[in-house]
Parts: C-alpha cells; sequence; structure tokens
C-alpha cells in the first residue's frame, strides 16, 4: 500500500475515494479487500461524514439504529450493540470510529484534506486528482463518495459577517460543549436539523427566538432504549434483516403498507392515524400506500397531524404558524422530534414567524425583521445545504476532452443509476443524485452502490479493459425513467432541497428516483446481468 506524501510528483493508486462517511469507508475497506492499492481523501479530521461535522445539540438520526447500520460484515454487527431505537450524532460516530478501529481504516485515509480537481487524462485513462495540500494523485478509478448533505448553505441574508455575538453552524458545529445558560439565542431554520436543537436548546438557553420562514411537519419519534433481550433476538436475526432491507423500498426493515387510504372506512382511517401518531416514527408512511400519490388522502393525513398542533401548542397564534400549509406532508422530508411543539409552551421559548414578518437583515447585535430588532448573544443557523449535486460540483471535475461536470449538469443532474455520468470514464458516485439519494437508507444505499462498482471493476479486470463509460442512449433511459417517476410523486411540490429550490440560482426539479431503494437494486442488478449493455469499454494499454 503506497501511502501519498506532500510532493509534486503524483502518486499512483489503483482507486481514489472521496469521502469517509458510511459510503467512502465501505468503499476504501472494499476495494482494499479485493487487493488494490486505494487511498481516501477526506476534508474532516476523522471518519464519519456528516456524522463528523454534525455534533450541534439534539443531533440524531430519525431511522432505527438497527438499519442504519453496515450490512456487510456479520462479525461487525454482532460485535456492536445499539443503546436507542434512534441513536444520536455521539453514538453514531463512536459506530464510525468502532468500524474504522475494526477495519484499521484509517491507515487507508488521508484526512484535512480536500479535493479541489479531478481531470481525466485520456491518454494515460486515468484520473489525476488534486488536493489543498498541493498532492497529484493519479488512479484510474474514481469513487466520489461525497454525501449528498454536505456542503453547507448559509442563508441569504444580508449582514451575517456583522454579527458581533457567537455564530454557530449546525453542520460545523464545535467539538467543545457549547453553554446556552443566560443567553439570547437565535436560530434560523426549522427544518429537520433546526427541530433537533429547538428542541434541545430551549430547555437550556436563558431565550430562545426561533426565525421560522416555512413551517415543516414533524411526528413523534417516541425514542426508547433497546432492551439487551431485543438485541439479543435481533442479531440471531441480522441476515434475515438485511435481505427484508434489500426488498424494502425504504432500504430499512419497516415494511411499506400496499392499502390505500381510501380503502378503509372513515373510522377505522382515523383510528390508524391515531395509532401512527401515538407508535411515533415513520409510522404513517407503514400504515397506508398513496400518501405520496393521492392529494386527498394527502389532505385528510395533513388535517390530523394540524389538530395534534392545535391541542398540544397553548398559544393558538403559535399553533397556527407552526401548522405546514400549501405543500402536501411528507413531500418535504417529514421530521421525528422529541416534544418539539411542547418546546413553544416554555416562556422562553419564541415562535418568531417570517412568514408574517420576515427578517430584514443581521446586525452587529441580532436579528432586524421588518417589525424590529431582537438581540441575541448567539445565533444558530440551521438553513441547509447545497445538497445532492453540491460537493460534487464544488470539484473542477473534468472528463472526456475537458468538460465540466458543472457545465454537463448546467440544467440538473444526469447520470446512469446516480453512478456513472456520460463523458467521464470510470468516475462512480455513491448515493448519487439520480438514485433514491435521501428518499431512502444511505448506508444501504451506500452498500449498494460500492459492491456494484466494485463488480464492474473486477469485470473490467477480468476482461482487461482500460476504461467503461455509460453510453448517452442509457443515461438518457434513465433519466427519462426518474423525471416520469418523479412527475407522478407529490414530492415534488414542496419547495425544498430534494427539488433544489433551496439554493438560489440551481436547476429546480426533482431528480432522484423515486421508485423506492428495492427497484433501484434491480435496476442495478439487471444492468450487471446485462453483461453492462449500457456501458461502452475500451481495452486496456496495461492491466490495473
Ligand atoms: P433544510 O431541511 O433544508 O432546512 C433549512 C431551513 O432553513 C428551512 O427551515 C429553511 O426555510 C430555513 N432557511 C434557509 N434560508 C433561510 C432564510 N434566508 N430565512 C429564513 N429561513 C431560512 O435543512 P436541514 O434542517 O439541515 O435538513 C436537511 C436534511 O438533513 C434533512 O431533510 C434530512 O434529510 C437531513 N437531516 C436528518 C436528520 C435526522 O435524521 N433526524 C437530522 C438533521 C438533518 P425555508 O424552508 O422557508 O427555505
Amino acid at each position: 500500500m503506497s501511502n501519498p506524501q506532500t510532493t509534486s510528483q503524483p502518486t499512483r493508486l489503483d482507486v481514489i475515494v472521496v469521502g469517509a462517511g458510511f459510503g467512502g469507508m465501505y468503499a476504501v475497506y472494499k476495494f482494499r479487500e479485493m487487493g488494490y492499492d486505494v487511498t481516501g481523501i477526506e476534508a474532516g479530521g476523522d471518519v464519519g461524514g456528516v456524522w463528523y461535522w454534525n455534533r450541534y445539540p439534539g443531533a440524531r438520526c430519525d431511522l432505527m439504529s438497527v438499519d442504519y447500520s453496515y450490512g456487510f460484515s456479520d462479525e461487525i454487527q454482532q460485535e456492536w450493540s445499539w443503546s436507542e431505537q434512534f441513536a444520536a450524532q455521539p453514538e453514531i460516530l463512536a459506530y464510525a470510529n468502532f468500524v474504522a478501529d475494526r477495519l484499521d481504516l484509517r491507515k487507508s485515509f488521508r484526512f484535512n484534506t480536500r479535493v479541489t480537481s479531478a481531470i481525466w487524462d485520456e491518454a494515460g485513462k486515468l484520473w489525476r486528482a488534486t488536493t489543498d495540500r498541493g498532492e497529484v494523485i493519479e488512479a484510474p478509478f474514481c469513487v466520489m463518495s461525497t454525501g449528498p448533505l454536505s456542503i453547507p448553505k448559509d442563508p441569504d441574508i444580508p449582514g451575517l459577517d456583522r454579527f458581533k455575538g457567537q455564530l454557530l453552524r449546525a453542520q460545523k458545529w464545535p467539538h467543545e460543549p457549547v453553554d446556552f445558560a443566560g443567553k439570547r439565542v437565535g436560530i434560523i431554520g426549522t427544518g429537520s436539523t433546526g427541530i433537533q436543537i429547538v428542541q434541545e436548546v430551549g430547555r437550556k438557553a436563558g431565550e430562545l427566538f426561533v426565525f421560522q420562514r416555512t413551517p415543516s411537519w414533524t411526528l413523534p419519534m417516541r425514542n426508547h432504549d433497546l432492551e439487551p433481550d431485543y438485541i439479543a433476538e435481533m442479531k440471531k436475526h441480522y441476515p434475515a434483516m438485511r435481505e427484508a432491507m434489500r426488498m424494502n423500498p425504504t432500504g430499512g426493515t419497516r415494511p411499506v403498507s400496499t392499502r390505500p387510504f381510501f380503502s378503509l372506512p372513515p373510522s377505522q382511517r382515523q383510528d390508524v392515524m391515531e395509532h401512527a401518531w401515538q407508535d411515533g416514527g415513520h409510522t404513517f408512511l407503514a400504515c397506508f400506500s398513496d400518501l405520496l400519490s393521492n392529494q386527498e388522502a394527502n389532505d385528510q393525513v395533513a388535517d390530523f397531524v394540524r389538530a395534534k398542533i392545535g391541542q398540544i401548542v397553548e398559544d393558538p397564534k403559535a399553533a397556527e404558524a407552526l401548522k405546514p400549509r400549501g405543500y402536501p406532508i411528507f413531500a418535504r422530508r417529514p421530521c421525528l422530534d422529541t416534544e418539539y411543539y411542547e418546546t413553544y409552551n416554555l416562556p422562553n421559548v419564541h415562535l418568531m414567524d417570517c412568514l408574517t414578518d420576515p427578517i430584514v437583515e443581521i446586525t452587529e447585535t441580532g436579528i432586524r425583521t421588518e417589525v424590529g430588532e431582537t438581540e441575541l448573544d448567539m445565533l444558530i443557523l440551521a438553513t441547509g445545504y447545497d445538497a445532492l449535486t453540491g460537493a460534487l460540483l464544488a470539484i473542477d471535475l473534468r472528463g472526456r476532452d475537458g468538460r465540466l461536470l458543472r457545465d454537463k449538469w448546467a440544467s440538473g443532474p444526469r447520470s446512469f443509476l446516480g453512478m456513472m455520468v456520460e463523458g467521464f470514464p470510470n468516475l462512480f458516485a455513491t448515493s448519487g443524485p439520480n438514485g433514491p439519494a435521501a428518499l431512502a437508507n444511505l448506508i444501504t444505499i451506500a452498500e449498494n452502490d460500492v459492491d456494484w462498482v466494485a463488480n464492474l471493476i473486477e469485470h473490467m479486470k477480468a476482461e482487461g479493459l482500460a476504461s467503461a463509460e455509460v453510453t448517452k442512449a442509457a443515461e438518457d433511459r434513465w433519466m427519462n425513467l426518474v423525471l416520469a417517476l418523479a412527475e407522478r410523486s407529490l414530492v415534488r411540490k414542496a419547495k425544498t432541497w430534494w427539488v433544489g429550490s433551496n439554493v438560489k440560482g440551481k436547476p429546480e426539479g426533482l431528480t432522484m428516483f423515486v421508485g423506492g431503494f428495492n427497484k433501484y437494486r434491480e435496476h442495478c442488478e439487471a444492468a450487471a446481468a446485462s453483461g453492462y449493455a449500457d456501458l461502452s469499454f475500451e481495452k486496456a494499454l496495461e492491466k490495473v
């Protein structure tokens, strides 16, 4: 295994992996096990990806911990035990560290290093990556495990750099504890991140001012500890669980209903919704099959949840402002909370409705809205990400004939299976923007994608092939399918990062595969089973 040093001489490898989140960690392990000379490059100081950066109070995964974990190693899943149904960030990061230690992954990574460019060398049939440390690394294969949520986005509000108090970004949270006691704290953003912060910081801050523009839908998480008996039983069933996850539209273990909403009489529908609310988690999605395709069914669930908000929040004005309207429930990523709405009943927590009183600017001392200024000691930004494409387009990525990925994707991302891009041979993305990305379990998707790429590389090695590129026809076919499925989904009806509308100037559209992880996996398998008929290959100049 070569270890690239800071040098002007290019380091030659077999595979470059970008990112040390769950996708990149598995990719590095997989290629190393296959005998390839592989190095992972990661901007953060250690493994964990989004869980390395997002250390904000209350950070937690809203997928069940037993689902949101690797299935590729039975030793790992037997040795690791989760403590809660929905694990908090420290436990997930501890898990990433456990896996890195157990598989001795760190020796194959370069941390605190960012890839700034990656350029295809046609003559050499290899990718030449340059890092912000000035290293040049060459390899025939480049795997981008850069994550759909890794480029934080500041709000488009004038004056951010003027604020003299403590400015905290959720996605780059300090590693040291932050003390909120007695402080006047403001937060902008009420997506999944903001909701988790509000419910935690509201109980700690002197005063908390929540600047909410669009209210999100959030449902009770009802998190709980996992009992030792449950864990022991689950460990016996891991193989069957992982198989079930491969067959599941969300890539998790929770079965998805085949029962349409209106197949039940009204009173039974009400009972089912009440049960789903009490049960917590994503039970609603497991109760009915058509909540993302039938507007009327969706409206009824939305009414049910709005009524619950009204019952919990004591101040009628705040309750009304917290009720989402004008877009379908579940069309924005549904959040899971722990007493989020109850937080607004605390005397020190204030909802600032930016729909009726918009933010004008950030000042030296706080936030000024049309009505007046709120003075703050601390300001938290939970304003989301340049998602799905942001991390890939942040790299100067040039394929055949020097073509920039940024240019190719000027009207939105186009790829085959979210993994391969026409004009960019031997470049792969895991959990890419035209796969099921954020609509399913990202660890399940990453394992699927890394295995698919690994099998393709093995095929190329066996056949003496130097490069693989998806044909334009195959890429078009995949994108037509992605866009046709998107047309039928209510998901495209909300303004969210799912459709790119949260970033000014970004092309809008639902480009994720909404057909479910199980169907996506079947497409991946069919592509391999066809002998990679969708790809064009070039013979090797030399064997990898
Ligand atoms: P997000 O869902 O994009 O939310 C960003 C928030 O910032 C929105 O409320 C947005 O309001 C607000 N905002 C942005 N610019 C603003 C401005 N100029 N003025 C006022 N408000 C502004 O981002 P996120 O909460 O970080 O979540 C992103 C994704 O990360 C989630 O959807 C989820 O997939 C993942 N995540 C998961 C978990 C979990 O597993 N529990 C936790 C955190 C995050 P508008 O909607 O009006 O633009």
